[in-house]
């Protein structure tokens, strides 16, 4: 993927979030730990039952604005997300890159995720058109994708679905040849 024409990789933290499977309790602890890149070193992610609905709230939201099909409803979406943000960004470059963080260091988990996430989703809507947006095109997965490439052209969420779905169209045309 292209990020730099993004600035920020911000939007996949995002992506990743709405994607999230949500059976287990603790998917937030693991989806934190994965991501602890975003995160201030030493930030608990013990989060408690009143913040795990919130992050799963933010979740829900970020599906919502991928989904939305209008430019309204992008808008109402997004801003309801940016409400949930208290950006305070600063520079940095703790992985040998120099780039922005959004949310203040010291800020509990739940602030630092709602914060990041809504920042780099908002960013590439105004940026680059909620049309780069959209939910998986293949049978049976319903996730949501941002679309770095340069031509606007990517239908599916992953290259594992784009390559399953083209399995199972050339089988549908064997069929019917
Ligand atoms: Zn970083
Ligand atoms: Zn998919």
């Amino acid at each position: 993927m292209d990020y730099d024409t993004y600035g920020s990789t911000a939007v996949e933290l995002a992506i990743e979030l709405a994607n999230t499977e949500r059976d287990d309790p603790g998917w937030v602890r693991a989806f934190l730990g994965a991501h602890e890149e975003w995160f201030t070193a030493g930030t608990s992610f013990d989060l408690s039952p009143g913040e795990t609905h919130r992050a799963a709230a933010t979740a829900d939201l970020v599906r919502s604005v991928a989904l939305a099909e209008s430019q309204a409803d992008v808008l109402q979406r997004l801003n309801e997300l940016l409400a949930l943000a208290r950006p305070r960004p600063y520079a940095t470059d703790h992985d040998g890159a120099l780039h922005l963080h959004f949310a203040r260091p010291d800020s509990p988990a739940l602030e630092q995720l709602t914060t990041t996430v809504a920042m780099g989703l908002s960013q590439v809507v105004v940026q680059h058109g909620w049309q780069r947006l959209g939910v998986c095109a293949a049978e049976n997965c319903d996730d949501v994708y941002v679309d770095t490439s340069r031509n606007a052209s990517r239908r599916y969420c992953s290259n594992t679905c784009a390559s399953r779905s083209t399995v199972a169209a050339y089988r549908a045309r064997q069929k019917t040849d």
